[in-house]
């Protein structure tokens, strides 16, 4: 669901004009509308409300304490992949009871951490990391509630560097192996198997690979149901892309249907866990910039704004797309720009090709920007991370303020 749109050739959020944000908040600035998160996060909620299930949030799409602090009372989990997001998470009031924790390299004072708050459940990636798990829980008499992430080897046809199902991925456990790790993680002291998850990748615009996966993964429930071993839950990751460019991925409701009609199908009632970042936060936000300068340099036209890779980094990481609108839309002749921040590299664009009537101070808003936007932004340049603004009805509050250049170096020592 949207919250951007115009009125009277002003664009909003919510009933804010961007207009008003920029006045307040300066640029570049993130903005997100609290009807579009929680709407997101009840669709999952909601379309998944016939069967026991919770909405576990991937932190990593968006961890801005405000944006965590809303789903959390909106009753959500988490999937977080640090011990610095779980921190995040429990700063935001979120419960460690409903956090599940994913990533291929997770530390021992991460594992500890978690164990001693409690959290539902560590989706271990490899042979190694349940061993190395098993053993930090020795020490603390607590034990540790584990899922096998495993890898299904489905393609989710999306870009490379998002598709982490594939058997050639780091990510997860080949689900050939998964049964002979099971059977070991039943024979650990201080490991207590509570389920089975995947994820195989983001940005997926179609049913079909979740569906194979998740059938390849309830084979596996019945194998290792034929061995004794009984889970809890099914955790089928997250993955379900949003429309940047027209693109047209299934309605949280489709998706989940999809899901439970083979889980029905298959005879299969186990609680069901799913980690949606994108699809929550992504169209949630924009990023709100201004026009620097305009400059052509040969055939091609550039406008140069004060937002850069460092602020938005997938356009440069994954050549994707944002469509990027005019805050004050004006009639005239457009021209074809390449939408370029101040950093140097040729990589930091934020658009290619784009039709714009614009001039020097006008604001520029890219949108889809609520995901895998700020959380991924950088001090690159020495550039402040820009501020963060939650739009709710016609009220706007800061929910993090610029960054001090001086305290970008605050840390930093010279020699003596
Ligand atoms: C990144 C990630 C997610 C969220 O992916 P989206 O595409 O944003 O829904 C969920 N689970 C895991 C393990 C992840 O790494």
């Amino acid at each position: 669901m949207t919250c951007f749109t115009y009125r009277n050739g002003q664009l909003y959020a919510e009933d804010v004009a961007l207009q008003d944000v920029a006045r307040a908040h300066g640029t570049p600035c993130y903005v997100y509308s609290r009807a579009a998160l929680e709407a997101n996060w009840r669709a999952f909620d909601q379309a998944f409300a016939g069967h026991d299930h919770l909405v576990c949030f991937a932190v990593k799409a968006n961890s801005n304490l405000a944006v965590l602090n809303l789903l959390a009372r909106l009753g959500s989990g988490f999937d977080v992949v640090s011990g610095g997001e779980l921190e995040r998470v429990l700063a935001a009031g979120g419960e460690a009871r409903k956090v599940v924790f994913s990533g291929v390299g997770k530390r021992e004072d991460e594992m500890q951490r978690a164990l001693e708050v409690g959290i539902l459940c560590f989706n271990v990636e490899s042979e190694a990391e349940l061993q190395r798990l098993n053993r930090v829980e020795g020490g603390m008499r607590r034990r540790a509630p584990v899922a096998l992430r495993v890898n299904p080897d489905v393609d989710a046809r999306t870009h490379p560097y998002i598709s982490t199902g594939l058997s050639s991925s780091k990510f997860g456990i080949p689900i050939a192996d998964a049964p002979r790790l099971y059977a070991e993680a039943k024979t650990m002291a201080h490991i207590e198997i509570t389920g089975v998850d995947c994820h195989i990748g983001s940005q997926i615009t179609e049913v079909g690979p979740f569906v194979d996966a998740l059938n390849r993964v309830l084979d596996l429930v019945d194998e290792l149901s034929k061995q004794g071993i009984v889970l809890r839950h099914i955790d089928t990751g997250g993955g379900l892309g949003i429309a940047y460019q027209g693109e047209q991925p299934p309605a949280p409701a489709r998706y989940a249907s999809a899901l439970l009609e083979l889980m029905q199908r298959r005879g299969q009632t186990l609680k069901l866990l799913i980690e949606p970042g994108r699809a929550i936060a992504g169209d949630a936000g924009a990023l709100l910039t201004k026009v620097e300068y305009l400059k052509q340099t040969g055939a091609r036209r550039f406008a140069v704004v004060d937002a850069a890779m460092n602020d938005l980094l997938r356009p440069a990481l994954y050549d994707a797309y944002h469509a990027i609108q005019p805050v004050h839309q004006q009639r005239g002749a457009t021209e074809v720009y390449e939408v370029v921040g101040p950093v140097c590299e040729t990589s930091d664009f934020l658009g290619h090709e784009r039709a714009l009537y614009i001039a020097e101070g006008d604001l520029l808003a890219i949108m889809d920007a609520g995901a895998y936007g700020m959380s991924m932004a950088s001090n690159y340049n020495t550039r402040a991370r820009p501020a963060e603004v939650m739009v709710d009805g016609a009220k706007m509050h800061l929910v993090r303020e610029r960054e001090q250049i001086s305290a970008l170096f605050a840390a930093e020592r010279l020699l003596l």
